[in-house]
């Protein structure tokens, strides 16, 4: 049986107090599409115990964006995949771009992340993807390859299974730096990597495992563009950031995700 498409709203540092309050009455979670998808929100720490509250009884479940690896302890400022289980999250991001370039999280440091999420029973959402340089330089198939082997070292099958690849190139995510003018990839040249990710994950593990395995795909995802990303074989699902800051454009995005796939 073909399994749900996973539609996850990365609301980043954005959206405070009202504004939250207005993107939840908004959102219609009772939606049919909603039921046809698992539809994650991953607001800022603050507000993760309001939209648990908010989420139970309805097909949304709610992701953090980040975490540490240790369970407790003199680490000011961090959270614990054991205090996010303990507030109803099940889903946290790990390893995204931001976190990468602007606070230096190595691959290392995404595996550890990843493990220590997996022990708390959370679902990691591993991102990765290649920068515009190396796309440039013909690299992106290595690039992914060593990726997914880095990030998922020491991950048993029985975990590996429960991971959410995202799969952002760098150019393609609409607040990026790194070019100009971000546009999203084709849906084509990403199926090309899903698939690549897909068959490195079954070399690592096997071929059950790379094909429960969830693949979305991040960079530019809107209402006018999912539809051609999720007719793709391998995009299991997508990762939406500036889209999913209004309720009614990620409402559009679950819907013509769902219709399509
Ligand atoms: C992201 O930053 O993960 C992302 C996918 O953002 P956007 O949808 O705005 O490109």
């Amino acid at each position: 049986m073909k399994q749900k498409p996973l539609i996850i709203a990365n609301w980043k540092m954005n959206l405070a107090g009202s504004e939250v309050d207005r993107w939840l009455e908004k959102f219609d979670a009772n939606d049919p599409a909603v039921s046809q998808a698992n539809v994650i929100i991953c607001p800022s720490f603050v507000f993760l115990e309001k939209l648990a509250h908010h989420a139970k009884g309805t097909g949304l479940a709610v992701g953090a964006q980040d975490l540490y690896w240790e369970d407790k302890g003199a680490y000011t400022g961090e959270i614990s995949g054991k205090q996010l289980i303990d507030i109803g999250c099940q889903f946290v991001i790990v390893g995204h771009s931001e976190r990468r370039k602007l606070f230096g999280e190595t691959d290392e440091v995404v595996n550890a992340k990843a493990l220590s999420a997996l022990q708390y029973r959370l679902r990691p959402i591993i991102c990765f993807g290649e920068n515009y340089k190396e796309k440039e330089e013909g690299q992106t198939k290595k690039v992914i390859v060593d990726k997914v082997r880095e990030n998922f070292k020491d991950i048993r099958s029985t975990d590996a299974r429960k991971v959410v690849i995202a799969y952002e190139p760098l150019w393609a995510i609409s607040t990026s730096t790194e070019v100009e003018e971000p546009i999203a990839d084709s849906p084509e040249s990403a199926q090309v990597v899903h698939k690549l990710i897909r068959k490195t994950v079954a070399e690592l593990y096997d071929d059950n495992v790379a094909k429960e395995i969830r693949i979305a795909y991040g960079g530019s995802v809107d209402s006018s563009n999912v539809a051609s990303f999720a007719a793709m074989d391998d995009i299991d699902g997508v990762l939406v950031g500036g889209a999913s800051k209004e309720a009614s454009s990620f409402q559009s995005v679950v819907s013509e995700f769902v219709e399509k796939n």
